[in-house]
């Protein structure tokens, strides 16, 4: 990898990853906006400043999430109080959606996405799913019919533009396989910086872990807990049994042994917690670690996805199967 793991100077010390092609420091826990089922704008502002208060420092959102808007808002209200000097303290992530995923719509979809924001600059922008849909749409879940294959050339080469206007300093993808980013990586004059999927010990990415750590892509778990109680998630995470005997004789909770173990992998992750004292329980984990024991049996637990992507399968295509969607990689 290019980047390089600090202890950095944030409140709560977050450790942080170099990324190399933009040199900005990504805090490798960032702080996830995407509520299931969605909480207003009020309320997620609200979130977005006890984080900031608490120390978060990187913000996940999307043009799909709504949360655009809050987080802006949020922003402003952190400098105008003084929680933070400026917007360079914060490293903001949003993502392209699928109907704006067509070579000419990139750059407006961006535009958008920072007016939203109130930003001049994204600190990554990622392409948020390997499918396109019909222009103009915006709606979720997508029709059956209005699902197109993406044409990745023009899409990652008006991404690559997005980068050199300065309108994001990294870019990346999102729910790609290992076959995907090969794809990409064919042409790309820009690798693609960070790949985010889901990653918890239940379905921990070996294979796309290793892949990634080859071509200096740094992988960001998304539903590090496994995304209990939204709709693309599970509760199978925070009731596996193993992990919550492990809690128990560690004195932490079963979250912290799920957000510690996926930061022993040397990943980049993203929690979601609107929840003041979770929030803050989930910063707690870097002045411990886990044993190699412990590792070893998480590293053992029998593995399955717990967010299939079922949302993306059509009849028509580009993808009939998650087989197709993932590359085998189920
Ligand atoms: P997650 O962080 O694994 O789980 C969030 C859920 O766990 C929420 O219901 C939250 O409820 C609960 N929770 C948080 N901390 C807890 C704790 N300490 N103990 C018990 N429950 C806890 O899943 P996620 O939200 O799906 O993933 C994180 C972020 O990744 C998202 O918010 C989003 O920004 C991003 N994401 C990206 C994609 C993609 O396609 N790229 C897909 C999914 C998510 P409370 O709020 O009530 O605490």
């Amino acid at each position: 990898m290019d980047g390089c793991l600090e202890a950095s100077l944030s409140p709560l010390s977050i450790p942080e990853y170099v990324l190399g092609c933009s040199g900005r420091r990504m805090p490798l826990l960032g702080f996830g906006t995407a509520a299931s089922p969605p909480v207003g704008s009020q309320l997620t502002k609200t979130a977005i400043l006890q984080a900031i208060e608490l120390g978060y420092r990187h913000f996940d959102t999307a043009s799909l999430y709504g949360t655009e808007q809050p987080l802006g808002e949020a922003i402003l209200e952190a400098i105008a109080v003084g929680l933070i000097k400026s917007r360079d303290e914060l490293f903001i992530t949003s993502k392209l959606w699928c109907s704006d995923a067509h070579g000419e719509l990139v750059l407006p979809a961006l535009r958008r996405s920072l007016k939203n924001l109130r930003l001049e600059y994204l600190d990554l922008y990622l392409i948020h799913w390997p499918v396109s849909s019909k222009p103009g749409i915006y709606e979720f879940p997508i029709k059956q019919e209005d699902f197109l294959a993406m044409d990745f050339k023009a899409v990652w080469k008006a991404m690559e533009d997005c980068q050199r206007l300065g309108l994001t300093k990294s870019i990346g993808v999102s729910n790609f396989s290992c076959k995907k980013l090969g794809d990409i990586l064919a042409f790309a004059k820009i690798p693609p910086a960070v790949n985010q999927v889901e990653l918890n010990p239940l379905w921990q990415q070996k294979k796309l872990r290793e892949f990634c750590k080859a071509n200096g892509i740094l992988l960001t778990a998304y539903a590090p807990l496994g995304a209990q109680g939204t709709i693309w998630g599970s509760n199978r995470v925070l009731e596996c049994e193993l992990l919550k005997e492990i809690a128990k004789q560690k004195g932490k909770t079963v979250a912290q042994i799920c957000l510690r173990w996926a930061y022993e992998q040397g990943i980049s992750i993203l929690v979601k917690s609107f929840n003041k004292d979770r929030m803050k329980s989930n910063l707690e984990i870097f002045n411990w670690s886990l044993s190699q024991e412990d590792v070893k049996k998480i590293n053992d637990i029998p593995q399955s996805r717990l967010c299939s992507g079922q949302d993306y399968i059509s009849k028509y295509g580009p993808f009939n199967t998650t087989q197709e969607l993932w590359d085998g990689e189920i």
